[in-house]
């Protein structure tokens, strides 16, 4: 099954619910980054979310949620354009930790209580939109639901798993948004928090009931509703060598004189491993086109 999410509404709009399944591009990020359970766990809540997110874009914008942090992870980095493509990095892929004391993966410690959450949205009008929030406990999903609450004015429920099995590949994973929309009755917003924080963790009914309808269906019970939007989701980085180029321009005319009397230098893309060779040629040509 490939990864896709879906978008649902309550028939009298006063909440949305977004679910996405991302086993395959958590497990493409795995492969990519050779990341521990640990960093799979965490990047893969990230990008899990950070693909919901993407469902509010259009044409060419693009968002990204970036944590920096005091935990041994030290951070992480994932983003969605507007057609569903998703790729991030975290900044120590290979840090291990004994498991917290219910037994799961101790993202929460991982990625530590102390830093700050960042979410930058490119809408294409010049500056990017940028909203800092502190991370108030690590585990991401829950500071992320701090971020629409404090930066938004957003109420909504939030929750990310990643299942890795014994071999440390995923199984399943998945995320999933409740916004309370602007206007909604007090109760209303309880009985939506009441049923979203009983169910059982996300990535454990993404293995049980195995699409995103059925899972909505669960959530909505009785509560008449409708698909908004389904769109099929996955890792993918849109990299080439003429973005590799812009890279180079950044490091100015100096540090690129420096790097042209080894002869040669290569590009490594942060995001999916691609390598971009660049001869003696394509530097000088590189630095005469610098004013
Ligand atoms: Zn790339």
């Amino acid at each position: 099954m490939e990864d896709y999410l879906v978008k649902a509404a309550s028939d009298d709009f006063s909440f949305t619910v977004s679910i996405a399944i991302t086993t395959k591009l958590v497990e493409r990020a795995r492969e990519v980054h050779e990341t521990s359970r640990l960093a799979t766990a965490a990047l893969g809540r990230a990008l899990s979310l950070v693909s919901i997110m993407g469902t509010d874009l259009e044409g060419r914008q693009t968002v990204s949620l970036q944590i920096i942090s005091n935990g041994p992870l030290k951070g992480l980095f994932v983003q969605s354009d507007a057609s569903g493509n998703v790729r991030g990095y975290i900044k120590n892929p290979y840090i291990e930790l004994p498991p917290n004391e219910i037994g799961n993966i101790d993202v929460e410690s991982g990625i530590g209580k102390s830093g700050y959450l960042y979410v930058v949205k490119d809408l294409g009008f010049g500056s990017p939109y940028i909203g800092i929030t502190p991370l108030v406990k690590g585990g991401i999903a829950t500071d992320l639901a701090h971020y629409f609450y404090t930066s938004e004015q957003t109420p909504s429920v939030v929750a990310a798993g990643t299942y890795i099995g014994p071999n440390g590949r995923v199984e399943a994973s998945g995320g999933m948004i409740g916004r309370i929309l602007p206007g909604t009755s007090f109760d209303k917003i309880e009985i939506l928090e009441e049923r979203l924080n009983s169910l059982p963790p996300l990535s454990e009914l993404i293995r049980e009931l195995g699409s995103v309808e059925s899972i909505l269906k669960l959530i909505f019970g009785s509560i008449p509703y409708m698909i908004l939007e389904k769109r099929s989701i996955r890792y993918h980085c849109p990299c080439s060598k003429e973005r590799a180029k812009t890279t180079l321009i950044l490091l100015g005319k100096e540090e690129l004189s420096s790097i042209l009397e080894e002869g040669f230098t290569e590009v490594t893309c942060i995001f999916c491993g691609a390598r971009y060779y660049f001869n003696k040629e394509e530097l000088e040509e590189i630095i005469a086109s610098i004013e």
